[in-house]
Order: structure tokens, then sequence, then C-alpha cells
């Protein structure tokens, strides 16, 4: 099995995903974390990639479509994964069904979490992380807070809000992300594949109505 998220920012894609990998064993693949590897690695691909995101551009399609086949090639495939930030447009999910055909894997489980800017701007205000293990909690949200206060739950790193939620630079990150995300919308909304929910739900009750959808929850 495996999961696309399409989620704006402050929508809870963060949270599910980490519930997904720690209650059923989901691998979490984040298109952000493969190039930070490549980069890590030193290899001629991963400077590359440096010189590219340093100067502001994106990673061009190919090269990505290679190092997301390259990564699911690595690991475990017999269990269930999402993949995060990926595909992002139209070219990458044609991609993408590419990269999953070649493997010999079904059809993605394409999950859109629709939020309105109001709402996910008052959630991003509450929204801190560990800077160790990237865990997102939420601080005005029950079931994403941390158990100790402003502590990680999993690595006892003090928590950190992130510097980029501020008002403005939400509503930015909000409007590019529909606009890069409309057409890739639309094709899974066409071919009749998009489960669409609603994000202004509780995390409580959009992880119980994720995990049905997913199958994964039997009670
Ligand atoms: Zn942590």
């Amino acid at each position: 099995m495996n999961v696309i998220w399409i989620a704006p920012p402050a929508a809870g894609k963060g949270t599910y995903s980490s519930l997904l990998k720690e209650k059923y064993g989901f691998s979490h693949i984040s298109a952000g974390d493969v190039l930070r590897e490549e980069i890590a690695k030193g290899s001629a691909i991963g400077k590359e990639i440096e010189s590219i995101v340093s100067s502001g551009k994106m990673v061009d399609d190919t090269l990505l479509k290679q190092l997301i086949e390259n990564k699911l090639r690595s690991i475990d495939l017999s269990k269930p994964f999402m993949l995060d930030g990926y595909p992002r447009r139209l070219n990458q999910a044609i991609d993408y069904e590419d990269i999953l055909n070649r493997l010999g894997i079904e059809k993605p489980i394409v999950i859109f979490i629709n939020i309105d800017k109001e709402t996910g701007l008052n959630r991003i205000l509450g929204r801190v992380n560990c800077p160790n293990c990237k865990r997102n909690y939420n601080l005005t949200s029950g079931y994403a807070k941390p158990k100790v206060d402003g502590i990680c739950d999993d690595c006892k790193t003090p928590l950190e809000h992130r510097s980029d939620d501020n008002k403005e630079s939400y509503e930015n990150r909000y409007n590019t992300y529909f606009n890069e995300t409309t057409e890739l919308i639309n094709k899974y909304k066409d071919e009749g594949s998009l489960i669409e929910i609603d994000g202004s739900k509780s995390p409580e009750e959009n992880f119980g109505i994720i995990t049905k959808i997913l199958g994964v929850n039997n009670d």
C-alpha cells in the first residue's frame, strides 16, 4: 500500500504521518529528506542538488524521479509507505505512475486534507516541532500535544517554534501550495481517486477516518 498526501501547510499531515509510522509501521519517504540525504553523501549528484537548492531553484523532475525511485528500491516495499512532498505537480504524478509500474506496486491512495486558510493559520500559531527527529506537535490540540510540556516524546529534545510560522509566511506558503498542486488535485479528482477529508476536524477524528480509509483500523 502506498499513500500520497496532498495537504496544504498546517492541514495535519505531519501528525498523521508520525502516527501511521509509529502505530502501523508505515515507512515515511519525504522528498526533502531524499534530497538532503543525497547532499549529505557528497556524491556528484548531491553536489549538483546542493548548488540548485542553494540558488533557490527547483530540482528538475527527471532527477527527482530517479532519486525517488532509488529511495523506494532501498526500502522494504512489502510494508506500507507514504510519500511526503512528492508528487507535487502533474508531471511528477505521471513520473510517479511510471515508477510504480516499474516496481510493480499498485496505484497510490491519494488523501487530500483540505483546510481553509483561516483555520490553518490559527493552527500554525500553536505549532512546534522537534529540531532533532522532526516530529511535529501542536499545543492547541490534545492529540498532538507533547506528553511533557516543550519536550519531544521520542527523543526528549526541547521543542521549537518554526521560525516561518507567522501570518505572512503562512499565507504565502498556503497560496503557493494551491498554485502548485491544483493540476494534481484535478487529475486525481477526474480519475475518481482523490479522497478528500476535512482538515478542520480534530486530529483525533481525522486519524480515525484515515486509518479506516487505509484499512488499518478494525475498531
Ligand atoms: Zn524528537
